[in-house]
């Protein structure tokens, strides 16, 4: 790989929230700030930030205390999911933002384009793919906002689409481990690592590393897709040197 290489890059939300898993940290997020400078050194990056450490759509389930104090195993949804949606959307949109700043803050050279699905004046331009590779030939860290714009979609699938509208070479999913298992490497010390995986048997198997909608555009397109860990100083140096752990996924 060379610098040429372009990337779409997710981090999920919990990513800027450290140990507390939810909101904003302020060293967490220096610490993906400046992850994100190192990667940006060795190649063209646009980044998908998650909205999970505020929001997560699908699993806010609140809990009607007042209609289910005689059912205690009953819980209601109180929220339309299309609005937990919307929230979870605005959240990645605060995420992003955090980091534009804290790469600003940070003062190493490196500058952050803001491109979002959901303009908000003022603070994040609409996407408009011709920005979007204009921003990354430039040498700018390309900064992705807002998901898809839609709810019921996650910023997993949003990766792939934008990965494929601007011409990445690859989707990478840092994850906190180095790539994908048989099983969960925290609980099991057998659990296979997988150097590569189709498609196919990503969906067959329900791996989870990212939603079917997403590996199923991808499949379609031939676009690879990278799991690696987040936890180190260049996350992506394993997969730019091809040596090291990691797990690709393609046909
Ligand atoms: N979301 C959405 N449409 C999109 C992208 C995201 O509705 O195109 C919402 C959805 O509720 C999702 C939330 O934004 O749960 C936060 O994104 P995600 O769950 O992917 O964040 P992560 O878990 O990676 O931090």
């Amino acid at each position: 790989m060379t610098k040429n290489t372009r990337i779409l890059l997710k981090i999920s939300g919990e990513s800027l929230s450290g140990d507390a898993g939810v909101g904003i940290n302020n060293d967490a997020l220096e610490q993906t700030a400046r992850k994100l400078i190192n990667i940006a050194e060795t190649c063209e990056v646009a980044v998908v930030c998650g909205g999970g450490n505020i929001m997560r759509g699908e699993k806010f389930i609140a809990n009607d205390d007042a209609q289910t104090q005689n059912q205690t195993q009953t819980k209601k949804q109180l929220l339309p999911r299309a609005d937990a949606d919307r929230i979870g959307m605005m959240a990645t949109i605060l995420n992003i933002i955090a980091l534009q700043s804290m790469i600003g803050a940070l003062a190493l050279g490196k500058k952050a384009k803001i491109l979002s699905s959901i303009e908000v004046a003022g603070i994040a331009q609409g996407f408009n793919r011709l920005l979007g590779v204009s921003a990354l030939e430039s040498g700018k860290i390309l900064l992705l906002a807002g998901g898809l714009g839609q709810p019921y979609f996650t910023t997993d699938t949003t990766c792939v689409i934008r990965g494929l509208e601007l011409d990445c070479d690859y989707v990478v999913k840092a994850t906190k481990v180095d790539g994908v298992y048989d099983d969960d490497p925290a609980k099991n010390p057998n659990a296979k690592h997988y150097k590569h995986l189709t498609y196919q048997t990503a969906l067959d198997k329900d791996l989870k590393i990212m939603d079917k909608s997403a590996f199923t555009i991808a499949q379609e397109n031939n676009l690879k897709i990278a799991v690696l860990s987040f936890n180190q100083e260049n996350p992506l140096k394993n997969l730019l040197n091809n040596n090291g752990r990691f797990t690709i996924i393609s046909n």
